[in-house]
């Protein structure tokens, strides 16, 4: 383990390779549960024949649809959530980590985390759920997906950037945290020298221990020379305010000239618990949207605004089986 100062106060009161052995065992499972699919209820041939008509029906006559995407979206490639029961990285839950207080007392370990979940997403491709979206989004221009996700597969699945809006940030842009600079879409891995580790080295694995990095050795602003963070909403902060906006001006149909009718609503791999997120499928069925769930989870409690309706689609299972299936009369086939 590293001596550093900060890893002392940050590390809670496991055995070393506790924690790893958890998120290891964790990841396990994670990768077993995505190799056993299909399993029936998630299999594609589960679609009512009823749902799969009316949906596809719907969706061929629709104009202005809304998507908001979450992590379930991306399981399929491999990436990890960090978040709930084993969301660990190291010894670190990850809950600690993604807050300005973590990046405040330690920015080192925070950007090696980021470092880590950069090389993950790098490493990992779009699957045929966000292939279908980005055809979609070609084929209806009327069409806008909410992206929850930092990992910037839509993007790589060629997502035309008009069709999407990030609302957490993405894990490769970064902000000056003294003045206004962004920087966008720098994908090298690693970011800077420091976090270059040996090969055989695995940064998840607290077995290895973290290099000490000073910290003018970390991302600095090319304007001030202020230390850069990673351009992603952490807990405890609010959305982007541009990006807020810009959804909310689509939803209210600001450029549209026939009004704000919005036809559908797809909810893809996302509880939509989390606020403001839940509001958008709210404000979707208020001007006139059918929802569309699509997820490995059941829709939440009776009570809750997302619940679904009269009139709307619940299909359950791995989004990158059930939506090149479901888009498939209005994208084509997706390989
Ligand atoms: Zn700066």
């Amino acid at each position: 383990m590293s001596s550093t100062a900060s890893e002392t106060t940050h590390k809670p009161q496991l055995p070393p390779n506790l924690a790893s052995e958890l998120w290891q065992r964790h990841a396990a499972q994670e990768r077993k549960k995505l190799a056993n699919a299909p399993t029936p209820v998630n299999s594609t041939a589960e679609i009512s024949p009823e749902d799969r008509a009316s949906f596809t029906e719907h969706l061929k006559s629709s104009t202005r649809v809304l998507a908001l995407v979450g992590a379930g979206l991306s399981a399929a490639s491999g990436i990890p959530t960090f978040r709930g029961a084993g969301g660990f990285w190291r010894e670190y839950d990850c809950m600690t980590l993604a807050t300005p207080r973590a990046f405040a007392k330690d920015p080192a370990l925070v950007w090696q985390f980021y470092n880590y979940r950069r090389h993950c997403a790098l490493v990992a491709e779009p699957n045929r759920a966000h292939v279908a979206l980005a055809e979609l989004a070609k084929k209806k221009p009327g069409f806008l997906a909410i992206s929850q996700n930092i990992d910037g597969l839509c993007q790589r699945a060629g997502h035309p950037p008009e069709n999407i809006q990030s609302v957490h940030g993405s894990l490769f842009s970064s902000r000056c945290t003294e003045c206004a600079y962004v920087e966008h879409d720098n994908f090298a891995d690693p970011l800077v020298p420091a976090f270059e580790l040996p090969e055989h080295v695995d940064a998840a694995d607290a077995k290895f221990p973290l290099k000490p990095i000073p910290l003018s050795a970390l991302p600095r602003c090319p304007a001030c020379r202020a230390l850069l963070r990673p351009d992603v909403v952490w807990f405890g902060e609010s959305l982007a305010v541009d990006a807020v906006a810009r959804v909310d001006a689509w939803v209210r149909g600001d450029s549209e000239a026939d009004g704000a009718k919005i036809d559908l609503m797809l909810v893809v791999g996302t509880s939509a618990l989390v606020y403001p997120a839940a509001g958008y499928i709210h404000a979707a069925r208020a001007r006139g949207a059918r929802i569309a769930v699509f997820n490995m989870e059941q829709p939440e409690e009776e009570g809750s605004t997302s619940r679904l309706k009269e009139g709307d689609w619940f299909f359950q299972g791995d989004a990158s089986k059930l939506l090149p299936e479901l888009l498939k009369e209005v994208v084509g086939e997706i390989s």
